[in-house]
């Protein structure tokens, strides 16, 4: 499995990204940094998005995603989320007014945009090969992780979350689980706004780490870090022993 770090922080400048994962060239988890970082024929090549929630930082691209796959005539985008995120979506995005309603906008093959509301924990197909699983996890709004399974084994996405419990437990019965993508947003001083919107600081990642059995070694990618607070963060988190953690950066390519 190929995975491609397209976006990885929790706001954006010049250096960085807000949060988009490529799996395979073909997957998508997210979509804080799509059309930003893939030429026009690798955004092409982009069959599913998975959206973990409908905060702007992890859908904005599908709008110029959707635009640029009208004009190319298809294949049809197809965008996955739990009930509320798909809702949202629906009506403060692709409502004909902050954008046109590309689900309405055909191309040869068929419409622009496929919204595809999933159930949490249900197994559903993503593209050929390729099947997932939306676990709800704790954020301001309904927010999941997923769980794909590739034909090259699994990878977890854990969205945006603070502590949460049966995301753990999922992720602790998952087969073949190559890698974790893991939020970590504010440094521990600021516990207070961490668990007020939502997110985890060093220590609370460390906390619910300690939840996930028998996958010793899987390595964590983490990724959500607030680019005001990196250098506070970042340190932090060096002080976490006993984990195969590794912070995303930018245009880095995992083989897993
Ligand atoms: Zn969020
Ligand atoms: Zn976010």
């Amino acid at each position: 499995m190929e995975l491609s770090i397209l976006g990885c922080h929790g706001g954006e400048s010049s250096k960085h990204k807000t949060s988009s994962f490529l799996v395979d060239g073909v997957i998508a988890l997210d979509a804080g940094a799509i059309t930003s970082m893939l030429s026009l024929e690798d955004q092409r090549a982009v069959r599913s998005v998975l959206v973990s929630h409908a905060h702007l930082d992890h859908v904005k691209d599908l709008a110029a995603l959707a635009d640029n796959r009208c004009q190319q005539g298809g294949p049809t985008l197809r965008v996955f989320g739990v009930p509320a995120t798909i809702a949202i979506l629906r009506e403060h995005f692709f409502n004909d007014l902050v954008w046109p309603d590309f689900t309405r906008i055909a191309t040869p093959v068929g419409p622009t945009v496929e919204l595809v509301t999933v159930e949490p924990e249900a197994t559903f197909a993503v593209a050929d090969g390729y099947e997932a699983r939306a676990v709800l996890v704790h954020h301001t709004i309904d927010t999941c992780a997923f769980v794909v399974d590739t034909p090259a084994g699994a990878i977890a996405y854990s969205g945006d979350t603070g502590p949460t419990d049966r995301f753990w437990e999922v992720l602790s019965g998952a087969a073949d689980l190559r890698a974790l993508l893991m939020e970590v947003s504010f440094p521990d001083e600021h516990h207070a706004l961490a668990k007020a919107s939502g997110h985890h600081t060093p220590e609370t990642l460390a906390v619910d780490l300690d939840k996930l059995h028998d996958q010793n070694g899987v390595p964590t990618l983490l990724y959500h870090i607030k680019p005001v607070f990196e250098a506070a963060v970042e340190k932090q988190l060096a002080r976490i022993r006993g984990r195969n953690m590794e912070i995303c950066r930018l245009g880095e390519q995992f083989i897993l």
